[in-house]
């Protein structure tokens, strides 16, 4: 054994199974301490004390220190700043290394910068670990060794260079006798963190690694069916899983090995949206940049969008006339959630037809998505406004009507969110301003009284963005 005493800190990997650090951690050490820090730098930059984040993390903890403790060990869990408290615990604790596992965003690499030297300056070790992907950094590179900046490329290298050594789980099991037996302490709760319970529990997410594989084993039996169910946000077509690789809850090895073994277009098109995840998070890595809010594209960084503070006002509340988008926002305001589809719908029209920056959506989402994650979160608005990496070239726009005709054929999803438009066919629903008086009135809504008009126009707005798009290409 290398070391007496070792301590592993969990941060977005809130699992006891297939993890890294644990695993080396345990392999290495005679007694291994857990903890989980409730970190202070970031939480008391939220400022809505009711975050379903924080609450599905705190469940998460708690489960994950009952399992530690039904195997002899505990967690730890603090609250403070974690850059402090992880040298002082190792300190208290007197282990001689610190395990854990990489965090890829720049924020995230100062704090742990910071821990290793303190550590050093005390003779603690530290080991850090690739665990919540496939391939991380320099591990997918062209042929040249250069980074791919386009995705179908680095999906094919990926596939190339995968096999059952990137797959395969670290056998934590076998080591866990080697958990560090403490009397058990209780869990904080999440009062004293100051935040408060939300509306997570009447939701059907449930948390923790059990809640992952509830819902990963339910997905299983639905996955050769997502290429053709993936679309349709009122069809349950997709997984549902990515608040818990957020944090760590289930294996993306895990993930990854059983699409890669069911194959299939279905466990295809799926393992794709786990190799998209790979890949935001290398573009991440090669382009740190991204994170001071730069556009990948530096011919679209400055691009004079008008940013109207009311349009976006009625973005943000799910009131912009436009039913699909609305039901869109009230989904990410109800529940923390918004199906792919929609987020692409509505970042594009708030970029595309309400004329306002990229950046001012990236921040919504960032404040309210569950599963938020930067390099997603930011690739994914990037795309949307054509200023990203293999970003929707500028002129292709999505029409909010057409979309919604296609996606949401018979305004279900619509009616679940805009409670106001139940009333309407599955025609008029798509665009219900187009409704006569007369027919607004049989059917008691009154476009402008009980839902809005649309704020603005379609088709105008697309020649005024097309014009600042264009603008930018030719200076
Ligand atoms: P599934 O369809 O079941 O996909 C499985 C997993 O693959 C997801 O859980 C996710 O981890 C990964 N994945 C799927 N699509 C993408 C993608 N385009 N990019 C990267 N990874 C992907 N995803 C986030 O996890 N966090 C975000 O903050 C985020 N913000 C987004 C913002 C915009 C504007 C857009 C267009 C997309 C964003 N996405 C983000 C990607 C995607 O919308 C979500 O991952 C997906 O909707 C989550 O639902 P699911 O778990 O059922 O996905």
């Amino acid at each position: 054994m290398q070391y007496s005493k070792s301590l592993v800190w969990f941060r977005r990997d809130l699992r006891d199974y297939d993890h890294a650090a644990l695993y080396h951690a345990l392999k290495a050490s005679q007694q291994v301490y857990c903890t989980f820090i409730f970190d202070t730098e970031i939480l008391n930059q939220l400022t809505n004390k009711a975050d379903r984040r924080v609450e599905f993390i705190w469940e998460s903890v708690k489960e994950l220190k009952g399992s530690l403790q039904k195997n002899g060990g505990d967690l730890i869990v603090l609250h403070g700043s974690a850059a402090n408290e992880i040298p002082q615990l190792a300190l208290t604790l007197e282990v001689q290394a610190v395990f854990t596992n990489h965090d890829y965003e720049p924020s995230a690499i100062t704090r742990d910068n910071k821990v290793a030297q303190q550590l050093q300056t005390n003779s603690i070790n530290f080991h850090h670990y690739k665990d919540q992907v496939i391939f991380e950094k320099d591990e997918v590179l062209t042929m040249a060794h250069k980074p791919y900046s386009v995705f179908t490329p680095y999906k094919n290298m990926w596939l190339k260079n995968v096999n059952d050594f990137y797959l395969r789980p670290y056998p934590v099991d076998t080591y866990l006798n080697n958990l560090a037996k403490t009397q058990p302490e209780p869990l904080l709760s999440l009062e004293s963190l100051g935040f408060q319970r939300t509306n997570l529990s009447n939701m059907r997410l449930p948390t923790g690694m059990s809640g992952a594989a509830s819902l990963f084993s339910d997905f299983v039996d639905r996955i050769k069916h997502y290429k053709e169910a993936r679309d349709y946000p009122a069809i349950k077509g997709v997984s549902y899983l990515s608040v818990h690789l957020r944090f760590g809850t289930i294996s993306i090895r895990q993930l990854a090995k059983t699409a890669l073994q069911i194959g299939g277009l279905g466990a295809e098109t799926w393992a794709s949206e786990l190799i998209w995840r790979d890949f935001y998070f290398q573009i991440l890595h090669h382009h740190p940049q991204l994170q001071t809010g730069k556009s990948f594209k530096p011919e679209f960084e400055a691009i004079p969008f008008p940013n109207d503070t009311k349009l976006f006002t009625a973005w943000c509340e799910g009131k912009t006339g436009y039913p699909l988008v609305d039901a869109a926002m009230r989904q990410l305001n109800n529940t923390g959630f918004m199906h792919n589809r929609l987020r692409m719908v509505a970042a594009s029209f708030l970029v595309k037809d309400l004329l306002i920056d990229w950046r001012w959506g990236e921040r919504y989402f960032a404040e309210k998505l569950i599963d938020f994650d930067f390099s997603a979160n930011n690739g994914g608005w990037q795309w949307a406004a054509s200023t990203g990496c293999d970003a929707q070239p500028w002129f292709r726009i999505f029409n909010p009507i057409t979309q919604s005709e296609r996606f949401d054929a018979n305004g279900k999803f619509i009616r679940k969110y805009v409670t106001e438009l139940v009333n309407c066919n599955d025609k008029e629903i798509h665009a219900p301003w187009l409704m006569s008086a007369e027919r607004q009135s049989t059917i008691k809504i009154i476009i402008g009284q009980d839902y809005p008009q649309p704020v603005v126009d379609h088709a105008t707005q697309r020649e005024r963005v097309l014009g600042l798009y264009k603008h930018m290409t030719i200076n």
